[in-house]
């Protein structure tokens, strides 16, 4: 099955009002894309970024959310916070929200739960260290993190998987086609249902994206450092729309 190419950025925590103009530019550039194109700034940009995107044809989503609805969690932000802002999707379990804020496998399943009941598309992050893969643990910590992460009730329309390598994040090294089209495989045979969409992420720019969209079962790609600059998020679109 062929399912529509997603196409989003991570821009992590960097931005300030003046680079919403980078989204503008995206969106100039793509008024009609065959991919469906997606940016996540930090949260102190969804709400104007969605009032600058209205009508274009790239959505906004977050970076993380808390499990609870609302409550005494200060700092923290929820995922029906997120959609008043704006956001359609919110990435989940990032390798630097468990690394940083040491997040589990069961957090990351109960903010999808609470994305999911505020109507957000949930973009769940796997993937293993390098240590795990040298030391050939790469499937099993990925089954791990999905069976962990995703709970019940997974479908195309509320989830997209991405499979990041954590040493592939930033680093400007990426994994053999091979072993991308090894997890992708093993992510399609194991994903609960057949139209969610697989991202690749980690190290993704304009000169590797048109080989990595080709690999099978990789339905997009989460891009972070090269999403900041709209040339560089526009040429990855362009090879996902095949252009
Ligand atoms: C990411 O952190 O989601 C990511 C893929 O980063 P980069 O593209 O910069 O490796």
């Amino acid at each position: 099955m062929s399912l529509r190419k997603l196409v989003a950025g991570n821009w992590k925590m960097n931005g300030r009002m003046a680079q919403l103009e980078e989204a503008l530019a995206v969106a100039a550039a793509n008024p009609d894309p065959a991919a469906e194109l997606l940016l996540c700034p930090p949260a102190t940009l969804i709400a104007a970024m969605s009032q600058a995107l209205t009508g274009s044809s790239v959505a906004v989503g977050g970076q993380d959310c808390h499990a609870a609805e609302a409550g005494a969690h200060t700092g923290d932000i929820s995922a029906g916070m997120l959609a008043d802002a704006g956001a359609s999707h919110v990435i989940l379990g990032h390798s630097e929200r468990r690394a940083d804020h040491r997040e589990t496998d069961a957090d990351v399943a109960a903010k999808t739960r609470a994305a999911w009941a505020a109507g957000l598309v949930a973009i769940v992050c796997v993937g293993e260290t390098e240590v795990q893969r040298d030391a050939g643990k790469t499937l099993a910590v990925i089954g791990a993190q999905l069976a962990g992460s995703l709970p019940e009730g997974a479908t195309g329309a509320n989830t997209v998987i991405a499979y990041e390598p954590v040493w592939a994040i930033g680093t400007g090294r990426t994994p053999t086609g091979e072993q991308i089209a090894q997890v992708h495989a093993f992510l399609r045979q194991n994903a609960p249902d057949a139209t969610i969409r697989l991202l690749y992420g980690g190290s993704v720019n304009p000169g590797n994206a048109s080989d990595i969209f080709a690999i099978d079962n990789v339905d997009g790609a989460l891009v972070g450092g090269a999403s900041l600059k709209a040339r560089d998020f526009n040429a990855i679109i362009a090879a996902a729309n095949g252009t």
